[in-house]
Order: structure tokens, then sequence, then C-alpha cells
């Protein structure tokens, strides 16, 4: 499913983010994520997103070989990938079921399925009663399973999630691992769960990855992780590497890397 073959990662500036990552993640695997700051975590996840490409190396996601996609295919690409981000990123002008919609809007699809779609998220995170709500009017928990409805909506096969409870409470992040833990094994999701809560993700029996200076230290189910400092949780930091818009003005540009319907794909395919 998910594949990294000696993959490296050296920015402009010269930084080596990743060095020489091995990496297999299976189809419907629940894999945390964890690391210190600074080890590649977002620089990770940015490769899978096809944000940024390696430097040296493969990604192969899904049979899709991610260093030699063309520009014209990643929005497709992306479809198969269902984010949640630390700071949940909803439109704060939007009811909870205009930002559901929203992401199946992007992609062109029919108001009648969006309809029906929204309704079966919603239910699944257990929001039903909150449709015409506003992301103030909601706890952060709660905001957060807006933004997990809207990661499920597409039906992804990858939910990519970043730092997911590290701006809600304790009690709450249990309540989303669970609720992520449930998706996983009831539509064979594949998860992946970047996050510093060691002591949260301990408390499942799952594969954690310990990402350190840009490789992976250790990977097991049953981790003694031991000489990794992961400093203090960073409350308040999403990373940039995927802007879910916020106002108005960035929905264009949003579309353009995250959309396109279907249409527009035939055309893309005949090239
Ligand atoms: P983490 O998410 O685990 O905190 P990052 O992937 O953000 O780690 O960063 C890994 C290393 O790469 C750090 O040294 C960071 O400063 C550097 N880095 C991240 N993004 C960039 C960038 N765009 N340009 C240069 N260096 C970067």
């Amino acid at each position: 499913m998910i594949d990294f073959c000696d993959v490296s990662k050296t920015y402009q500036n010269g930084t080596k983010a990743i060095n020489n990552l091995n990496l297999h993640i299976d189809k419907g695997e629940f894999v945390f994520v964890v690391g210190a700051s600074g080890a590649g975590k977002s620089t990770f996840l940015k490769m899978i997103m096809r944000e940024e490409v390696p430097s040296s190396g493969t990604i192969v996601i899904d049979g899709v070989e991610l260093n030699t996609l063309k520009a014209s295919k990643i929005p497709y690409y992306r479809r198969k990938l269902g984010i949640v981000f630390q700071d949940f990123r909803l439109i704060p002008n939007r009811t909870v079921y205009d930002n559901v919609a929203f992401a199946m809007h992007v992609i062109g699809a029919k108001n009648k399925d969006i309809a029906r779609r929204v309704a079966y998220a919603l239910s699944l995170v257990g929001l039903s009663s909150k449709v015409k709500c506003y992301p103030n009017q909601l706890s952060g928990g709660e905001q957060q399973r807006v933004a997990l409805a809207r990661a499920l909506v597409n039906q992804a096969d990858i939910i990519v999630a970043d730092e997911p409870t590290g701006n809600i409470d304790p009690e709450m992040s249990k309540e989303i691992v669970d609720l992520l833990t449930h998706i996983n094994q009831n539509k064979n999701t594949t998860i992946i769960m970047v996050t510093h809560e060691v002591d949260l993700a301990k408390q499942y029996n799952k594969r954690i990855i310990t990402i350190k200076n840009g490789t992976v230290f250790s990977d097991t189910a049953h981790p003694e992780i031991v000489g990794v400092d992961f400093g203090i949780p960073e409350k308040t930091s999403p990373n940039a590497y995927y802007e879910a818009p916020l106002e108005d003005a960035e929905i264009e540009n949003f579309i353009d890397n995250y959309g396109k319907n279907d249409k527009e794909e035939a055309s893309a395919s005949e090239e």
C-alpha cells in the first residue's frame, strides 16, 4: 500500500530532513508515527501528500509511483487521502454540513450523492444532530470529529492524521483515536497518525514507528522507545504542507490543487 524505498530528502538550503528511510505499510494497517520536533515527520507527510518529492529513492502509494506522477494527475492521486489536522481547519463561516460537503463539491460530486454521503459521514462520527451548527458552536473534540467526517466523506483509502489530538482534551483525544480505530476496523481504511503523545499511542496495541534524524529509529507493536527526546508537545503549530482553505478567497486556489471534476480527468487522460 505505502512503500518508501531508500528515500532521502535534502531541502534547497542543504538540510537533510529524511535520510535513507525505508518503510512498508500494508492496506488496512493503523500506524502511529512518533518522533521529536525536527525528526522529519512533516517532511514524511509532505511526501505522502506529494507536496515534496524525494531527492533520492522511490515512493509508491497504492500503485502510484509518486516521483514520476504527472502534475495534472496529482489532484486525483490526492483523492486517495483524507487529511486531519491538529488545528481542524474548518471553514468558520460554514455549517458543519457545508464543511463536510465542501470536500465533495471540490471533486465535482452530484448534490444527491453529497447529501447522502455527508449524512452518513456525520453519523459515523456521532454528529448527526449538529449539522446546522457553526464550528465555533462546537467543542474542540466535536470540531475534530467534523474534520474526520470531512476526511472520510470521499471514501479515502488512507487517512493521514497529523497531530489530531494536539489541541484537544485528553479524554477527547482518546475518543478521536477510538473513532479512528473504529474506522480502521470497519472500513479497512489505512490510518497513519502522527503524534507527539507517545503515552496515548502506547495505550493501543498498534504499530508505532519512531522517526529520528529522518530515518526509522524503531518500528514495533510493543515499543520500548528509548533514546528519543520528544520534547514539549507543540500545541499550536499546524504543519503548512497542506492548507485547507479557511477563507472564501482561498477556495479557488485549493480546488486547483486538490480538486477537479471527473470530466476534466477524462480530458487529462486523453492528453
Ligand atoms: P518534524 O515534523 O518532525 O518536526 P520536519 O520534517 O518539519 O520535522 O523537519 C525536519 C528537518 O527539516 C528540520 O531540521 C527542519 O528544520 C527542516 N526543514 C523542514 N522543512 C524545511 C524547508 N522547507 N526548508 C528547509 N529545511 C526544512
